[in-house]
């Protein structure tokens, strides 16, 4: 009986520190260490450094060319870094191929495809993985039905608004079943009203999906309502990381307090 028990302390014992393991995995699911790219001699951005929790919305925020789309394509696979390592759950992803990384983007020009279907656009993504016809059917209907665009399965792109377009683009991403969202500017090519409705659509998916989001923005309005923290980029260097009231407060320098909105 003795013998019975110790078993069963171990065995919890082994249960409990394998969920504690996990939770703190959790913490630290998406790791930036010393990220660095140049193009030629022009230094793109460096020493770039987060630690990103799962589930986690994260607004890269800073002004046109400071680096945030570089930063975006090398941490989906589009652009090789210099230096530095991704790390995923644990895992370093940092040479591997994008398709390979379990990341889905979304650009700021939709960049779908204009001679395919709504349903075919978005289905794309599986059959390049030869998932199955009607496993890909029960996806696409399912994620179409997430973003909203059941009745628009049929249309082609330019039958669709920038809104529309926005949303088959988020679709196509999300299908494949990302663990890591990244979207640049997606909202910046669409008017106000759309905008919004857009942006809030895009935060109620991620959290029901709880996906670990990177979302890149110029726009602070848009950063200061949406993240759980926000990295504010400046020539290259994230300048401050934190989460909005943070960042509106008690801005590091006065770089980040006048781009925050402080003007003296
Ligand atoms: P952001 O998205 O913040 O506006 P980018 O990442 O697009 O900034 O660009 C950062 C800098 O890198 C800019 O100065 C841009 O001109 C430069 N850059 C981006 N892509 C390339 C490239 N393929 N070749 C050379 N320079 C580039
Ligand atoms: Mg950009």
């Amino acid at each position: 009986a003795l013998a019975i028990q110790r078993d069963d302390t171990q065995r919890e014992g082994g249960l409990l520190t394998s969920a504690l393991r996990e939770r703190a995995a959790d913490q630290h699911y998406l790791k930036l260490s010393g990220l660095a790219k140049s193009f030629g001699s022009t230094r793109v951005f460096s020493e770039i450094d987060a630690d990103i929790a799962r589930g986690e919305f994260i607004t890269l925020l800073g002004p046109s060319g400071c680096g945030k789309s570089t930063l975006l394509r090398a941490i989906a696979g589009l652009n090789n870094v210099d230096a530095g390592q991704i790390i995923v759950n644990g895992h370093d992803i940092t040479h591997l191929p994008p398709q390979r990384r379990g990341i889905g983007m979304v650009f700021q020009h939709y960049a779908l495809f204009p001679n395919m279907r709504v349903v075919d656009n978005v289905a794309f993504g599986l059959r390049m993985k030869k998932v199955q016809p009607e496993e890909r059917e029960r996806r696409v209907n399912e994620i179409l039905r997430l973003v909203e665009l059941t009745d628009h399965a049929q249309r082609f792109p330019h039958q669709l608004s920038g809104g529309q377009r926005q949303r088959v683009a988020l679709a196509r991403a999300l299908v494949v079943e990302p663990q890591i969202l990244l979207l640049d500017e997606p909202l910046s090519a669409l008017d106000a009203r759309i905008r919004r409705h857009l942006r809030d659509q895009i935060r109620d998916i991620q959290k029901s999906l709880g996906l670990t989001t990177l979302f890149v923005t110029h726009d602070q309005e848009e950063a200061l309502l949406l993240s759980d923290r926000i990295f504010l980029m400046h020539q290259g260097r994230i300048l401050q990381q934190g989460n909005a009231e943070a960042l509106y407060t008690r801005p590091v320098d006065a770089t980040a307090a006048g781009f925050m909105g402080h003007y003296n």
